[in-house]
């Protein structure tokens, strides 16, 4: 048996013998008297007893042996700053943030929403609540003012912290504005809105006895250092809303202990990256990976983390692959909507620089399609490795473990469950485990290991409902699809609500969308079902090409290309019925395909909630192709 066969093994076999050992790997105040309490199930609560801290354990602790190492690196390449802090700087900003709150009385257990974009502050932000015992809640930059105001009233903040301006591309976005409109929606608005500016928008008129400016109240604390408060285990961290590529956005809410144990242990296992090595994740704060790997997971494994903020072709699509150059860095985390960005442009764009300290890149959020990892493979030459998660989980539940003995990748696969997680794949109606080589649901097992979210705030009949009550028996659904292969290796079919039925055959509209970008002239696919008199559903394509091109005999030829490649691969059954051929594809603002609205607006209903569309742009294109005609169908 390989090492990770073996630990895998004790992980499920004696969850509390070996996570009792993995508990040694953060700072206990007082150490757990329980390690595992799944008297009420499906909740569980691990660590139970043990006193420990976030901040404390991401900053304090390294002190003694990091203070002079980088900590943090903000590289923005919309202001054109970078801001790098040591452990020891970091420490000194954190509290300083943490003297701030306290100015504004927040105390343990207040919410505090956050909304900034990536900033170093933002990290000050939630690493000073971690501090202090308050629970952030990071809301991601982009969203408008009505996403900003759902997420207040479900969080009942006691404080906001924002930027005074965003920008994507150069262009600023006035955080403000959004923030007083969010406040004047909200049922219950915070008593207080603190502002880091950054000068972007100098012009904001303050609200008097609500605003208040960080820099002032930055110079009144000066060089405050704040005691740390020590949380149960099990008392909430933060909270952080899903995505909602499916429907109105769920709070997850995260404990403490549990979630620096998973962290700490995946820096190794999972990501491989060691204290005084550096990680950059290009993600955003305001998502699951950008709090556990921009944020907490490096920071608390004693790693350097590369905070980025700017469109990853500005100045040039080389700019990532430069600083990987220029700081080091070990381990690389982005995402595949990110990487089919990158390749619309030339690979010379990463060839160009001197990549030997990379080891990995890291990629998440959506299925990763072959031709996209190919060609990432292809420009990098170093393992691309696809690791499956969801918010919910708030670090991989697959990978392939590089930090242990890493398992070759298979292309389209994300590998294996990792430490602790019992997954198993059920069929759909009779909730039996299904074969090797069969589709079914992905499911976990509970108690869920450390680090998976603990409920949904202020709602456990929700968490209930939403995870655990769709089979006979209590388990944890992913509500995605997925096949193992005789190897072990799990695949992730797409989203369970994401199958189309035509003529009695079920597809999964993933599986249309890979054969579909295989086609060599198209950059990204989205496949839906439509209803269809004759055989149910047929499979619709909307395509964007990696030459965008208005010439309607260029679109057809394309169009037809890829209908002939989805007959080839897949059968006629899968034969898209109507090609679209768009400049810009509906997603979230976390990168995801809108399909719900897509299909919506193709049946010509309402597209419904459109809160988390990231480019507006992209559904005129949509209507703009529909109003037109297929390009071939
Ligand atoms: P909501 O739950 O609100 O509808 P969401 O599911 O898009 O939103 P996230 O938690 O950000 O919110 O995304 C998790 C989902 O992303 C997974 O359930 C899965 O569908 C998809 N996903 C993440 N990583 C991968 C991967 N490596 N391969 C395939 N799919 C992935
Ligand atoms: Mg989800």
């Amino acid at each position: 048996m390989t090492t990770y066969e073996v630990a895998h093994r004790r992980s499920i076999e004696q969850p509390e013998a070996f996570w009792a050992e993995e508990a040694k790997r953060i700072f206990w105040h007082k150490p757990p008297e329980q390690i595992l309490d799944y008297s009420n199930p499906p909740f569980r609560q691990w660590f139970v007893g043990g006193e420990t801290n976030l901040c404390y354990n991401a900053i304090d602790r390294h002190l003694p042996e990091r203070a002079n190492q980088l900590a943090l690196v903000a590289v923005s390449t919309e202001t054109n700053q970078t801001q790098e802090l040591t452990y020891a700087d970091l420490y000194r900003e954190v509290n300083a943030f943490a003297a701030a709150l306290k100015r504004l009385d927040v105390q343990r257990g207040d919410r505090v929403v956050i909304y900034m974009p990536n900033m170093a502050e933002a990290a000050f932000a939630m690493l000073a609540c971690a501090r202090i015992g308050a629970i952030h809640s990071v809301v991601f930059g982009g969203f408008a003012a009505h996403n900003l105001a759902v997420r207040i009233d479900d969080a009942q903040p006691k404080l906001l912290i924002c930027a005074d301006a965003g920008s994507r591309g150069g262009k600023v976005i006035a955080y403000k504005p959004l923030v007083d409109e969010a406040c004047a929606k909200a049922q219950t608005p915070p008593p207080h809105v603190l502002i880091v500016s950054r000068g972007l928008d100098p012009a904001e008129p303050k609200v008097p006895g609500r605003d208040v400016d960080y820099a002032q109240l930055r110079a009144e604390v000066g060089d405050a250092e704040v005691p740390v408060e020590w949380l149960e285990s099990n008392e909430p961290s933060y909270l952080l809303y899903t995505s909602g590529t499916t429907g109105k956005p769920k709070g997850v809410q995260r404990d403490v202990g549990g979630y620096a144990v998973a962290l700490a242990q995946s820096m190794e296992t999972v990501f491989d990256c060691k204290p005084g090595q550096v990680m950059f994740s290009t993600s955003d704060v305001g998502w699951a990976v950008g709090h556990s790997y921009n944020v907490y997971g490096p920071l608390i494994g004693g790693c350097t983390s590369i905070l980025y903020e700017g469109l990853p072709t500005n100045p040039d699509a080389g700019i990532w692959w430069a600083l990987c150059e220029q700081y080091g860095v070990r381990t690389m985390f982005s995402s595949p909507t990110a990487i089919r960005v990158l390749k619309k442009h030339d690979v010379d764009f990463i060839r160009r620089h001197d990549l030997s300290m990379l080891k990995y890149l890291f990629l998440a959020g959506e299925p990763l399609d072959e031709p996209t990892a190919k060609w990432i493979f292809e420009a990098l030459r170093k393992p691309i490795i696809d690791n499956y998660w969801q918010t919910e989980t708030g670090w991989p539940a697959l990978s392939v473990l590089p930090g242990l003995d890493m398992k070759p990748v298979r292309f389209g696969s994300p590998g294996f469950p990792n430490l602790g997680y019992k997954m198993k794949i059920i069929d759909e109606q009779s909730g039996v485990e299904v074969p090797a080589n069969t589709k079914g649901v992905l499911v976990i097992e509970p108690p869920l290991p450390p680090g998976c979210m603990t409920t949904i705030w202020h709602d456990d009949a929700r968490f209930i409902n939403s995870y655990f009550g769709h089979f006979k028996e209590l388990l944890y659904s992913s509500l995605d699809w997925a096949i193992k292969d005789d190897d072990g290796y799990t695949f992730i079919l797409g989203r369970t609500d994401d199958v189309i039925n035509v003529a009695g055959h079920r597809l999964g509209t993933r599986e249309i969308e890979e054969s579909v970008s295989s086609y060599n002239a198209v950059a990204e696919a989205a496949v839906i079902g439509v209803s269809d008199e004759l055989k149910g559903q047929v499979p619709v394509v909307f395509a964007t090409l990696r030459q965008n091109t208005d010439e309607p005999a260029a679109r057809s030829a394309a169009a037809d290309g890829m209908r002939k490649t989805v007959e080839q691969s897949l059968g006629a059954v899968a034969r898209p019925a109507r090609v679209y051929i768009v400049n810009a594809l509906p997603k979230t603002r976390s990168g995801k395909l809108l399909r719900r609205s897509l299909q919506a607006l193709a049946q010509g209903a309402d597209p419904g909630d459109l809160s988390t569309l990231d480019d507006p742009n992209a559904l005129e294109e949509v209507k703009r192709a529909l109003q037109r005609g297929p390009d071939v169908g």
